[in-house]
């Protein structure tokens, strides 16, 4: 007698293998059996004819530490079939951390990641796992943050991570690895992080690299006279070369300015690859990211944290000094970002979201960036926003196909960079996972429905050390999604986010309904793994 039973489905099993007709009973939250299981009984029997049955979709990069906290039924993330969510992203989130440096950091972090509570004890990685073990709907996996390594050791200080102080980080990184973190995590347009050289990277990555995890990267577009060659894809590649780490490259894709040109952002990675560095990326379907407007401030401006970033921006000498330099510093993709934001987050003044910086600078009859840095003072610095997509529909859609064509490659996963935050939330956060399965397989790789699923479950999987999971397999936890290949589709867009994909009946994480006939159960089965 099984707990639930999915009869008549095609299973696609995460492995690549071709779908087959096969039935999955699953006893408490594993796949008990699997093959032709019509004479079985069950407590829940589906009935799956014509719908695929795959692994539940492992997003390896998603921004959802302080909203699972504040909606741990999450669902922007299981009507979309995900069961896994790789947290701590870009470095920036909110354990090892006192208590002192996560009231700190939660502040900093408020126009990305939200406000989840004040008294919560991120002390340790372990803390920070029991907030979200089985008091959520979906698994979680947590990299320590980079960022937060080096604000416990050194403050929100642009000083060098050296001598005493590497020792007492790399300690402490060991012990955050013990305790379950599956590696270490950066995003180099962001601060604390990008106050780093790559020797510190290099250091920090050893002992990565000795407990077999993996290095999770945003590349470095700030302070980039301290990166290798610059910063970007040779650091990050240098760093697995010195140090002999796993490299996971977050968000590798194309965009406006070099659509169609996919040799550009993948040579240098498959020249590496050849000599022996060992290289995964991920990537979400859209051709434009989102962020919180904070990382467009001038390194200097963000040094003592936010209370001093509110500091400078309530002085009129500081004022105008981050005001005269903030766009010098910013890459080529941040200034067209800055130039095309649309203000996604702002609960201190819910009429920002949904408006151009823009359309509000011209308004106000003054500049972009003094309208900017009016706005973070305004709103305390809880502020998200997103970049327009392309007005030119062609580039659009070859940026489309080109993340298909990078999706092909067989070391590819794909990162929803969710940010569920905000009315005018990036679509990514509902559609990414149907978006790739519905109209973008659909149109751009037909006979690819087993490979895509590859990518989204075992993949990820594999490479971030969730043994028992990804795939469909006796013993195997039962995290599964039920949805039909033909209807699955995205339906949330940049003017109209908040919209549940279609074509997904049921998603169980660890043997239990979270999506049940399209209904959301309110289960919390979720654990925080592995
Ligand atoms: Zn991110």
């Amino acid at each position: 007698m099984f707990d639930v039973l999915i009869l008549n489905g095609n299973l696609v099993d995460g492995t690549g293998s071709k779908s087959v007709k096969k039935d999955v009973g699953i006893l408490k939250d594993k796949i008990e059996a699997i093959g032709n299981l019509k004479k079985s009984s069950a407590k829940v029997i589906i009935d799956a004819t014509g719908k695929t049955i795959s692994p539940g979709f492992i997003d390896t990069h998603a921004h959802s530490d302080a909203s699972l906290l504040l909606d741990p039924i999450h669902e922007n993330g299981i009507r979309q079939g995900i069961t896994t969510e790789i947290l701590g992203q870009d470095g920036l989130s909110y354990a090892p951390l006192s208590k002192e440096n996560y009231l700190i950091n939660k502040n900093y972090l408020a126009g990305i990641l939200g406000n989840p509570p004040d008294d919560l004890d991120m002390s340790s990685v372990e803390k920070f796992r029991s907030h979200y073990d089985k008091k959520c709907s979906i698994n979680t996996v947590y990299p320590v943050p980079h960022g937060a390594i080096r604000l416990e050791i050194l403050g929100f200080e642009d000083k060098p991570l050296v001598g005493e102080d590497m020792q007492k980080a790399k300690k402490l990184l060991y012990k955050s690895l013990e305790e379950g973190a599956v590696g270490l995590a950066t995003g180099m347009s962001y601060y604390p992080n990008a106050w780093s050289d790559t020797t510190e990277l290099i250091e920090l990555c050893e002992v990565v690299s000795d407990a077999s995890k993996v290095y999770v990267t945003h590349l470095r577009d700030r302070n980039t006279e301290r990166g290798y060659k610059g910063g970007g894809i040779l650091e990050a590649l240098e760093i697995g070369r010195k140090s002999g780490v796993k490299v996971h490259f977050s968000h590798h894709r194309t965009n406006a300015s070099n659509a169609g040109n996919i040799p550009e952002i993948i040579g240098d990675i498959d020249k590496a690859k050849d000599q022996g560095v060992d290289v995964t990326l991920e990537l979400y379907p859209y051709p434009t990211g989102s962020t919180y407007p904070l990382s467009f401030l001038p390194s200097f401006a963000h040094e003592g944290g936010p209370e001093q970033v509110l500091n400078r921006l309530n002085n009129p000498v500081e004022f105008e000094r981050i005001v005269n330099t903030m766009r010098e510093e910013l890459s080529p993709y941040r200034i067209n970002a800055f130039d095309d934001a649309i203000f996604s987050y702002s609960p201190n003044n819910k009429n920002l979201e949904g408006m151009s910086l823009s359309d509000i600078a011209e308004q106000n009859n003054q500049s972009t960036a003094i309208t900017l840095c009016e706005l973070l003072r305004d709103t305390e610095l809880e502020l998200g926003y997103w970049q327009s997509p392309p007005k030119n529909v062609s580039v659009w859609n070859q940026v489309n196909e080109d993340a298909v064509s990078l999706l092909k490659r067989d070391d590819y996963m794909v990162g929803s960079d969710s940010i569920p935050m905000g009315e005018f939330c990036h679509p990514r956060a509902y559609g990414c996972f149907p978006r790739f399965l519905g109209r973008l397989r659909r149109k751009h790789w037909s006979d690819g429905l087993e490979q895509m699923i590859q990518r989204m479950t075992q993949n990820a999987a594999e490479r971030f050390g969730l043994t028992d999971r990804g795939v469909i397999k006796e013993n195997y936890y039962a995290d599964i999604v039920i949805f039909d290949s033909e209807i699955i589709n995205d339906t949330a867009t940049y003017d109209d986010p908040i919209q549940f994909p279609v074509g997904i009946d049921h998603v169980l994480v660890n043997g239990e309904f979270v999506v049940r006939d399209n209904n959301v159960t309110g289960a919390i089965p979720g654990r925080a793994i592995p």
